[in-house]
């Protein structure tokens, strides 16, 4: 049986009816896979878990805020599961939610929060989602097991923006997941998180649930890894632009890459990495649509009719021109400020240099722009 580790995103358990679609993906996928699930927040809740951190900061009571969030959770509840069972799970959900309302009125006297701390509150909404689904399956006849990331994937101390320790990760999720899937049960992993060696909570960047499916795909020697979305794969344009846009049956790690750097929402850029390295087949795939096929990611492809695969738009961005004095050494200086791009880690999306005029082109991200120029 092949191993294969799948991640639902936000939309794809954004209400009960789709919770009950994943799951179903799950029981028919577990029939003939073994399978570890990944799962995101339902959609909008770790923005919303941010917003309530923000009322919390401004020295305010985040209760309207919480009280949203929790009749999300239980409104889902009470439609998936029958009562003995909803108490259980509701119970669960419910813990979560006690020690996120304590953590805000810690904020409402500290009025900060550090990157170390805010990590502790983003990954809330995985950790309500994944118990869901884990007890789910069980309507489904399916053993699910609800995993915390903190027990499977060890990160850096970058909080807010973390990266995995590799060894330790795959150490960690050999020892956890494998016991689990050789006992036939499926582990409901929480995304988006995980923990340092010496044991603090860290998120891997906002979407990072994707990364986390991919981490633990390469650290269990997944066969497959296939991400569950809202669209039907990799598109080689965005319809919303463009209404005749189709999907790619077939890229390669690095046009993905570059596809997600340069805007295509579809994965998030840092987690093509660990499957890259190993080789693994990454499946994009539509859980509104699971008999269409998706996109599969992989190592290199059949060359195709057209050279160009894919458009991507890039908005918000501004365009820096520099140009030096005829006398001096433009050479030198674009590296001297490439260097310092570099400290202060500013994406340079595109540069263009003419020698003929001593001058350098930028395209930056806007939100950089100002900092640049200054
Ligand atoms: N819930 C997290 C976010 O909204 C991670 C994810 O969905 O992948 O960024
Ligand atoms: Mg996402």
């Amino acid at each position: 049986m092949s191993l294969i580790v799948m991640k639902f995103g936000g939309t794809s358990v954004g209400n009960p009816e789709r919770v009950r679609q994943a799951a179903q993906i799950v029981a028919d996928a577990s029939r003939e896979h073994r399978v570890v699930v990944v799962v995101s927040a339902f959609s909008g809740v770790t923005d919303a878990i941010i917003e309530t951190v923000n009322v919390a900061l401004s020295g305010k009571a985040p209760d309207a805020q919480l009280q949203k969030l929790e009749q999300r959770h239980h409104g889902a509840i009470a439609e998936l599961f029958p009562p003995p069972k909803r108490a259980v799970v509701e119970n669960e959900v419910d813990d979560v939610l006690r020690r996120f309302r304590e953590f805000c009125s810690a904020l409402t006297l500290l009025r900060s929060a550090t990157p170390q701390v805010m990590d502790v509150a983003l990954a809330l909404g995985e950790k309500m989602s994944s118990r869901i689904l884990a007890a789910y399956l069980h309507e489904f006849g399916v053993n699910g097991e609800y995993v915390d990331a903190a027990r499977v994937v060890i990160t850096d101390d970058k909080f807010g923006n973390a990266s995995p320790e590799m060894d330790a990760t795959r150490q960690q999720s050999q020892q956890v997941l494998l016991p689990m899937l050789e006992h036939g049960r499926v582990p409901v992993v929480t995304g988006y998180a995980g923990v340092t060696a010496n044991g603090r909570p860290t998120t891997l960047g906002r979407g990072g649930s994707d990364f986390s499916a991919t981490i633990l795909g390469a650290a269990i020697g997944a066969d497959e890894i296939w991400i569950w979305t809202d669209v039907d794969g990799v598109l080689n344009a965005d319809p919303r632009v463009c209404p005749r846009a189709s999907t790619l049956p077939e890229i390669t790690y690095a046009e993905a890459i570059e596809l997600s750097y340069y805007g295509a929402k579809v994965i998030h850029p840092k987690a093509i990495r660990p499957a890259m390295d190993l080789g693994i087949p990454v499946w994009i795939k539509n859980s509104f649509q699971p008999h269409v096929p998706g996109t599969k990611i992989v190592t290199s492809v059949q060359p195709t009719h057209s050279p160009v695969k894919a458009v991507s738009v890039v908005t918000k961005a501004s365009l820096v021109t520099l140009s030096t004095r005829q006398n001096l050494d433009s050479a030198e200086i674009f590296g001297r400020l490439f260097l310092r791009l570099g400290h202060e880690h500013v994406d340079v999306l595109f540069s263009t240099q003419s020698s003929s005029e001593n001058a350098l082109g930028l395209v930056l991200r806007q939100e950089n722009t100002d900092h640049v120029v200054q």
